[in-house]
């Protein structure tokens, strides 16, 4: 097929999906690869990430949709405001992955905002079907759909073995967010 870039999904119930996709985009800035990481969900960028990220700029950006729509969308705001960020987070994809700027891309939680009917199952095919072939493209979250795990190159699904939250051990600082 010839393509250079691969399409990578991290999905599945365990914990480690947006991690793995961080992980990569550490080990990637050592060869001062540019890498943007485009949040989905409001509310899924963690403090963490969004602070250390600052430290790999220029070569690794972090976009949170949803933070401009902090104290104007909460949980409680109706789907349309959710769907909003989402469609939003779409149309910034898209003007990213063409601008040629960037070697990797992440969708945080991509998965995750087809499976709530944010958007839809073809506005990530098609984002997969028009990207540049050299891009490497990795799509985090669970529920993926099959139609993306079957043009995906790499699809990882974490499985949950145990979680600390089985036991009521509450999210962890540097572990969880
Ligand atoms: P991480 O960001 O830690 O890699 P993830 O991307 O795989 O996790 P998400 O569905 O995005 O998982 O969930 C984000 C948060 O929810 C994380 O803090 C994670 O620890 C927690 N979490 C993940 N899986 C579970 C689970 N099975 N039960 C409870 N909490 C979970
Ligand atoms: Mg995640």
């Amino acid at each position: 097929m010839g393509k250079d870039g691969l399409v990578i999904v991290y999905t599945g119930k365990g914990k480690g999906k947006t991690t793995a996709a961080l992980g990569i985009a550490l080990r990637a800035t050592g060869y001062e690869k540019r890498i943007c990481m485009i949040q989905f969900i409001k509310g899924s960028w963690h403090y963490g990430e969004m602070e250390s990220s600052k430290r790999l700029e220029p070569e690794f950006e972090m976009v949170a949709v949803g933070k401009g729509f902090v104290g104007i969308i909460d949980d409680e705001s109706p789907k349309e405001d959710h769907e909003k960020i989402a469609k939003e987070a779409i149309r910034i994809s898209n003007e990213r992955i063409q601008s040629g700027n960037y070697d990797i891309v992440i969708l945080d939680e991509i998965n995750y905002a087809v499976n709530l009917n944010l958007i839809s199952v073809n506005d990530v095919i098609n984002i997969i079907k028009s990207k540049p072939k050299e891009l490497d493209l990795i799509l985090t979250g669970n529920y993926a759909k099959d139609e993306v795990i079957e043009i995906a190159d790499l699809v990882t699904e974490m499985r949950e073995v145990k979680h600390p939250f089985q036991q009521g051990i509450k999210a962890k600082k540097g572990i969880d967010f």
